[in-house]
């Protein structure tokens, strides 16, 4: 089912666009790492982001549990995530150069 998710329109040439522009481009979701992980490997998308910043998830048995990502302050997001402290420490991270992006 996650397998058949589809993007909004316009995203594809969205990031097409960001791709070719050299722009650094990262996830921060509410959502978890395996299904991000199914959407971006069926989009073909893995190669257009250089972080995944989500809820972990594994299996035990024939059960799925989804950790928090982090624990923070933030009073505007859920508990479990707060995007602008991942936005922050990607600011930090990647110097972006124009056609580059590199980790720092
Ligand atoms: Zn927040």
């Amino acid at each position: 089912m996650i397998r058949s998710a589809k993007l909004t329109d316009g995203m594809r040439q969205l990031l097409d666009y960001l791709k070719v522009e050299g722009f650094t481009c990262i996830i921060a979701s509410d959502s978890n790492a395996f299904f991000i992980e199914e959407i971006l490997q069926e989009q073909q998308l893995k190669s257009y982001f250089s972080g995944v910043f989500t809820n972990p998830l594994q299996f035990e048995g024939d059960h799925l549990l989804i950790s928090p990502y982090q624990q923070h302050n933030c009073e505007r997001c859920p508990k479990n995530i707060c995007k602008a402290t991942i936005v922050r420490y990607c600011i930090g991270k990647f110097q972006v150069v124009r056609g580059e992006a590199r980790q720092v």
